[in-house]
């Protein structure tokens, strides 16, 4: 198949990529149908034919760009951890509502998993979510955050419950970017560039109850209602 590729080189980019992937039907492809994928039973081998093709096609191909590998930032095939998470642990409104939301490219997040002193151990991680009245208090730290520099809202997993090295007792919270007490300290350089991957701080940032998504070990189910 060959699809005509026209695009006018911007700061805007990846959001045109983006956009033309969707109207080429790829760029949802390993979603569930009612967000507009194909639920296919085999998704992951689909994906890989998919971007074989592309990294090997005359035109498309090549290397990088738009013939990317699964975590470049504007793939023609999304790679959507966060949009299952949510599909699987969310609430229905934050189904209803972030998702398409997120599709649209209006709710942008991080996925905050890796922190300075914790990668590949990420159970140990030290970021902590205290119950307070109302909601969270997160302290810690994540570093590699991709999409920092224009995320609307970081996603960061932290210890509400249980003991270092458990992977029961992780919770995760969507935390909005302007919140009081998230810092972004630095952007970290790779391969001699700058880049989006931050290093971002929390110092009792405080987010409502609603922020949480899934399950948390002191209740049952989150509240149904949208994060701010
Ligand atoms: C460009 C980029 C973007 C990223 N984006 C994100 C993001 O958006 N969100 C996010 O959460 N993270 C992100 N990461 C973080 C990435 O997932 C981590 O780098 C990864 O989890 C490894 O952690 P680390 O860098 O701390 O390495 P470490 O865990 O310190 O590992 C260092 C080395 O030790 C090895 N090692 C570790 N443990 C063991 C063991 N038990 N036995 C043997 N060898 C071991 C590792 O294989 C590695 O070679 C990003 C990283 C990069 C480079």
């Amino acid at each position: 198949m060959f699809i005509p590729l026209s695009f006018t080189i911007t700061d805007n980019l990846p959001e045109q990529a983006r956009q033309l992937a969707d109207e080429a039907g790829f760029y949802r492809f390993a979603l569930p149908q009612q967000y507009g994928g194909r639920e296919h039973p085999d998704t992951n081998l689909w994906m890989s034919a998919i971007r074989y093709h592309f990294a090997s096609h005359p035109v498309y191909g090549g290397g990088l760009g738009l013939a990317n590998d699964l975590q470049n930032e504007h793939s023609i095939i999304g790679n959507f951890p966060d949009v299952l998470m949510i599909h699987h642990f969310g609430t229905e409104e934050q189904r209803q509502t972030l998702i398409p939301a997120r599709l649209r490219g209006e709710f942008r997040i991080t996925f905050g998993l890796t922190e300075p002193d914790h990668g590949s151990d990420a159970t140990f991680m030290s970021s902590l979510a205290q119950e307070v009245r109302g909601g969270f208090e997160i302290t810690g730290a994540k570093k590699w955050q991709t999409g920092s520099h224009h995320c609307t809202h970081f996603l960061i997993f932290a210890r509400t419950s249980g003991s270092a090295g458990s992977s029961k007792g992780i919770t995760a919270f969507l935390v909005p970017r302007e919140t009081p007490g998230v810092r972004i300290t630095s952007y970290e350089w790779t391969l001699n560039m700058p880049t989006d991957h931050a290093t971002v701080k929390f110092d009792r940032a405080w987010v409502p109850e609603i922020c949480r998504s899934g399950h948390c070990r002191s209740r049952t189910r989150p509240r149904a209602n949208l994060c701010p």
